[in-house]
């Protein structure tokens, strides 16, 4: 089968690179050059546009920057794809959007899920990648093969749009509880408590979850988590915060109140704007401990 893959950044390309391992016939496109070289130099062959690339593909995946880019792109490629192509879009996008973006490959007729991804660009490179999959059965089916060379959980969770539902109702729950973790250590240390008290504590009780026993906000407890290295790597504040917009315009286009999802984005706007988007997430207990000493 001939796979097109269309968007080799920093999660395509690795993406792009692992379905070439196991041996698939890739051919990949990116506007930006370096990306096109780096995927040659992965068993990628490079295309010189989008609808080269997908000519003659079974299979075209995309991951892109945002739910524009996926619409645009579709009403590039989807006419010129082969009839029955299968269209998976694996980048984070809102909900109608990728609804939107199915409609316009089944009007053609062919097979299209919205397959967003968690696992950051380590679990891309490592192809352990968690794939939340919407979209029929038959499709679903057709995609299991190619989505496992590069993750390791597929989740086939409802209909068109219930993979980006999930990725943006479990992020949300992601962006809320890091504000808690990163509210009580700020408490803890006013009330004279270590950081490792507080951890040794919450992370067995009923406060555990993986922003705290993972991803830990302060350095220390949990030697892996980026708090130990300036809060570099990891999953960056500019994409949680993305993610949470996604959450806050479905949440307002359905009518649901989610209060700490809202305030949550808010809080990350500010912290984003002061502190840039680069640093991971977990970095925004700086600004909820600048006078608290561990
Ligand atoms: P990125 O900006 O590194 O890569 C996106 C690439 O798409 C760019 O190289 C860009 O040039 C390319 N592109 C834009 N329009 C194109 C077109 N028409 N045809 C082909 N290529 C095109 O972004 P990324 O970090 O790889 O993220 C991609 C998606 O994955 C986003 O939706 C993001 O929210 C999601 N995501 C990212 C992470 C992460 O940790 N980086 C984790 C989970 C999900």
């Amino acid at each position: 089968m001939n796979i097109a893959f269309l968007g080799l950044g920093n999660m395509g390309g690795p993406m792009a690179a692992n379905l070439a391992k196991a041996g698939e016939k890739v051919t990949g496109y990116d506007p930006v050059p370096d990306a096109r070289a780096a995927a040659a130099g992965n068993g990628v062959a490079v295309a010189d546009s989008a609808i080269a690339a997908v000519a003659g593909a079974a299979v075209v995946i995309t991951m892109l920057p945002s739910g524009q880019h996926v619409l645009d792109c579709y009403r590039d490629i989807v006419p010129a794809a082969s009839p029955g192509t299968l269209f998976l879009d694996c980048s984070t996008i809102e909900v109608a959007d990728a609804r939107d973006a199915a409609d316009l490959a089944a009007a053609d007729g062919h097979l299209a899920l919205d397959a967003p991804v968690s696992g950051g660009v380590v679990g891309a490179a490592a192809a352990t990648l968690t794939f939340m999959v919407g979209g029929p059965s038959e499709a679903f089916i057709s995609a299991e093969p190619y989505l496992k060379s590069m993750g390791k959980r597929i989740v086939h969770c409802g209909e068109t749009g219930a993979g980006q539902a999930a990725k943006i109702c479990n992020n949300m729950i992601l962006g809320v509880s890091m504000i808690a973790v990163s509210e009580a250590f700020a408490l803890g240390r006013r009330l004279g408590l270590t950081d490792q008290a507080l951890f040794d504590v919450a992370s067995t009780a009923s406060g555990q979850c993986w922003a705290l026993t993972t991803n830990c906000p302060v350095p220390g407890p949990v030697p892996a988590s980026p708090a130990n290295r300036d809060y570099a790597g990891g999953f960056a504040s500019g994409l949680m915060l993305k993610d949470l917009r996604l959450a806050q315009a479905a949440a307002q286009a359905e009518g649901v109140r989610t209060e700490l999802g809202k305030h949550t984005e808010e809080l990350y706007t500010a912290f984003v704007a002061a502190d840039g988007p680069g640093r991971d997430f977990s970095a925004i207990i700086t600004s909820l401990t600048k006078d608290c000493t561990a």
